[in-house]
């Protein structure tokens, strides 16, 4: 008799899972976790269950924008419970699972790919319709380990400013997702102008077209154009990113273009 191999606990999570995103950007800084914060909580107030995976070992921001950097997930016989932000969304981190926030990741090659690897198995996240993943920014060996494990991602979103250092990353970021035969969903550009509060004027912070030329190289969409919005920075700074209301800022009207999209 043939026996089926005994599936391993990692492919036995994900397939409870309906789809797979991952977020990616070419460096820090450009507002990858903010877009897989919002995404992830405005799909969960469009009624999908929803959990958010926060790669990014070595600058964790997502459980400081939901406002859960002092929870610490519990644990029972499936693994380790994802922190509960609301009843649609899930949120997991190593983060959340570090003692002292204050003291730098320092784990070494080997031992931070066991640690990722293990980190992912243990996760139970139960049914989802979603699963976000923030990558840790680059194409290096960290976010290609995570996107390996998780496997067969349905789709890729990659964040960029408009900046051409940023750019050339993003193109990188698009060969990356190639290689892994992740679709590109399309690239979000992000802090793209500033709204004058007093006049409403718009002022480009950088040279516009590199974005749109990448897009149309790599023959993907550009998804949407993100202002700098200083009450964005606000909601996420105070911790309450799965509060922020579709239709509330000029930063939000945007986004909810990139949601529909995805
Ligand atoms: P990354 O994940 O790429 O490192 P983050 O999403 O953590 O970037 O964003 C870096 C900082 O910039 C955060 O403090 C965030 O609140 C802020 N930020 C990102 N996008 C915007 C925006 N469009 N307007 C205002 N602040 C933003």
């Amino acid at each position: 008799l043939l026996q089926k191999p005994q599936e391993s606990k990692l492919v036995a999570n994900m397939r409870a899972i309906k789809n797979k995103i991952m977020v990616m950007s070419g460096k820090g800084g450009v507002g990858k976790s903010t877009v897989a914060a919002n995404l992830a909580a405005q799909l969960a107030r469009k009624g999908f269950k929803v959990g958010l995976l926060d790669g990014d070992i070595h600058g964790p921001s997502i459980p400081k924008m939901f406002g859960i950097e002092d929870k610490r997930p519990e644990v029972d016989e499936k693994g380790i419970v994802p922190v509960s932000v609301t009843d649609n969304l899930k949120v997991m981190s190593i983060a959340l699972l570090i003692e002292d926030k204050d003291s730098p990741v320092i784990w070494r090659g080997p031992a931070k790919m066991a640690a990722i690897k293990q980190f992912l198995e243990d996760v139970s996240w139960g049914k989802l319709d979603y699963l976000i993943v923030d990558l840790p920014p680059g194409t290096g060996d960290e976010p290609l380990s995570i996107a390996q494990l998780i496997e067969k991602i349905d789709g890729a979103v990659v964040v960029t400013t408009p900046q051409d250092m940023a750019l050339v990353s993003v193109r990188k970021s698009i060969t990356f997702a190639h290689m892994l035969k992740v679709p590109v969903i399309g690239i979000v550009e992000n802090m793209s102008v500033i709204i004058c509060p007093h006049c409403d004027e718009r002022i480009d912070l950088f040279s516009k077209g590199g974005v749109e030329k990448a897009a149309k190289d790599f023959d993907v969409p550009v998804l949407g154009a993100l202002p700098m919005d200083p009450k964005l920075a606000e909601i996420e700074d105070s911790g309450k990113v799965h509060t922020l209301d579709a239709d509330s800022t000029e930063w939000s009207r945007e986004f909810t273009k990139i949601v529909d999209s995805v």
